[in-house]
């Protein structure tokens, strides 16, 4: 189900960028860069704006390539998964394939660093253009789905909300030939799947209401609900920087995130292989994939955590003992 995401401006063709003067990419730069990051770390949270190549390494395809083109089909397009039944089946038949891989993929190491950030007090939430819930896997609690979530499927007449896991046993159900098949996945869940079979496929009803029902995820051409967007400028606002994880920035409404950091002169960093269409407002960046990066940040988090502890515990015995 290629969806990823997003508001009215999808339609806008993402700009073509060359890399920020503070873009670096390995050996010492890197380490410099990584340093610098670590130290906006340091003492006070930061926000974490997460995208798809942080899930790469859970075995989920990215959208686009480091100069951020496009890699997958055709996305689907909101209007048209509400206009064609064709368009649906196709969805759903593709889907039902790549549910598979989607619904067994596991936390990245990126994922877990992220989680144990949180819990250290040093990432205040986390915002992601992710609709694959690894975030969520991994134990993160402040997370704000900005695209929503490809684990749950909710009716469009009713509003019923059902887990997707649910779906996949109503989709078998009503095409138990598809149980063979398999297709070569793409990002979130998608795959590929022949016209043929596609065009055959039953897509089954709200069964409450027999209404229509869709993936709990922003399709291309569709808006992030209001409430949504409001909620991730607050968890901007209550952080000192916003840390770019795995994503290019292409898509509006990831774009214009970083772009508020900025206005609302909170430093913006990122961790991407690859161009961002924000390279212009990075304080720094660190051009490596994100899930090393994060683990050596982390390693400098518990590093200088630790150098301030210690001071208390010799200290302490012997005073009690006197
Ligand atoms: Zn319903």
């Amino acid at each position: 189900m290629s969806h990823e995401p997003v508001g009215p401006d999808r339609d806008m063709p993402a700009p073509v960028v060359g890399r920020g003067e503070s873009s670096v990419s390995g050996g010492v730069a890197d380490e410099q860069a990584i340093d610098r990051i670590a130290l906006r770390l340091r003492g006070a949270p930061v926000v974490v704006l997460s995208g798809a190549g942080l899930s790469t390494a859970s075995g989920i395809p990215a959208y686009r390539d480091r100069d951020g083109r496009w890699q997958q089909p055709a996305p689907m397009q909101h209007r048209d998964f509400l206009a064609s039944a064709a368009a649906r089946q196709r969805y759903w038949a593709r889907s039902f394939v790549g549910w598979r891989r989607m619904g067994l993929a596991s936390p990245a190491p990126g994922h877990r660093v992220l989680r144990e950030m949180e819990r250290r007090g040093i990432v205040s939430s986390v915002i992601t253009q992710n609709v694959d819930g690894l975030h969520q896997k991994a134990g993160s609690r402040r997370v704000i789905e900005l695209h929503g979530g490809i684990g749950r499927v909710r009716c469009l007449a009713c509003g019923e909300r059902f887990a997707r896991a649910a779906m996949q046993e109503w989709l078998l159900a009503a095409n138990p030939g598809m149980a063979s098949v398999v297709g070569r996945s793409a990002p979130d869940g998608d795959a590929q799947v022949a016209d043929c079979v596609a065009s055959s496929f039953q897509v089954p009803d709200c069964p409450h209401c027999g209404g229509m029902l869709k993936p709990d995820v922003v399709f291309f051409g569709d808006s992030v609900p209001r409430a949504r967007v409001s909620a991730a400028l607050r968890a901007i606002d209550a952080a000192h920087a916003l840390l770019v994880v795995g994503s290019s920035l292409m898509v509006y409404s990831g774009f214009r995130l970083a772009d508020y950091a900025h206005r609302q002169g909170r430093p913006v960093l990122a961790i991407n292989d690859g161009v961002t269409r924000a390279d212009h407002l990075l304080e720094v960046k660190v051009a490596s994939e994100c899930g090393a990066v994060l683990e050596r940040l982390l390693a400098r988090a518990v590093a200088w955590a630790d150098q301030a502890t210690p001071a208390t515990a010799p200290a302490s015995p012997a005073r009690s003992r006197s």
